[in-house]
């Protein structure tokens, strides 16, 4: 990079900030936020609009859900996989929040998450969270939280195992090797509410609905929903 181009950027840096989030490039509202190019380029699902979607659909007959939805779709090698790489791998969490403020503002004007009470962020087995060092769910839930006007618990459901990779097993074998990831320590604090559980992809989503399982059979009389950053376009039934 030539001196010049190199102190033009660093003079931007000085009066906009670090620009877009995702892209580098220049944005008004300053650092840390998300260009109107990315905003427009990003393949955003819109399920949040309308209770009946995909992403719903992939807990019928799983797990009862008022409301799912993902913000964008994760397609393999493409520059929105890599952005989940980027919050997921290279420490970027502030790209989760960003994305979680989107998120959470489109949640907030579809109506149909008016009446949650409660964020759950799936929760990371405590040694993957050391060595990560932060759970990107987690993120993603500030976010959302912030932009929703609604508190976090991150304490009452937590993950009692890690679940070795999914990638090789059958549609059933999943299952199996989902069952009792979590466990809720604190029953009361989630009793009666509509609760909003976020995660960062959404694969197969025998993850998620393991740990809205155990919710629901810990805490009979809550509600629960889903938001998920991404999903994969193509899935197996679960
Ligand atoms: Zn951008």
């Amino acid at each position: 990079m030539s001196m010049l181009v190199s102190i033009l950027r660093s003079l931007r840096t000085m009066i906009y900030g670090d620009g877009c989030i995702v892209c580098g490039g220049y944005t008004e509202e300053g650092m840390h936020s998300i260009c109107n190019r990315c905003r427009f380029d990003i393949p955003l699902t819109n399920y949040q609009l309308e209770t009946n979607n995909p992403v719903k659909e992939r807990f019928d007959g799983i797990v009862p859900v008022e409301q799912a939805s993902a913000l964008f779709f994760y397609m393999g090698g493409s520059r929105w996989q890599e952005l989940v790489h980027r919050f997921k791998y290279s420490g970027k969490w502030q790209l989760a929040y960003a994305m979680g403020r989107w998120y959470g503002a489109l949640l907030r004007e579809s109506g149909l998450y008016d009446d949650i009470d409660v964020i759950v962020p799936v929760p990371l087995h405590p040694l993957k969270t050391l060595k990560r060092g932060y759970n990107q769910s987690r993120y993603i839930a500030d976010g959302i939280a912030r932009e929703m006007q609604l508190g976090i618990d991150a304490r009452s459901v937590r993950r009692v195992r890690n679940n070795p990779s999914q990638a090789r097993r059958s549609a059933s074998a999943r299952w199996e090797n989902v069952e009792a990831l979590f466990s809720v320590r604190s029953v009361e604090s989630l009793r009666g509410k509509h609760i909003l559980v976020v995660d960062d992809v959404l694969t197969t989503g025998a993850t998620i609905a393991s740990c809205i399982r155990a919710i629901q059979e810990a805490v009979p009389d809550c509600k629960v929903s889903v938001a998920a950053l991404a999903t994969t376009i193509h899935h197996e039934n679960l």
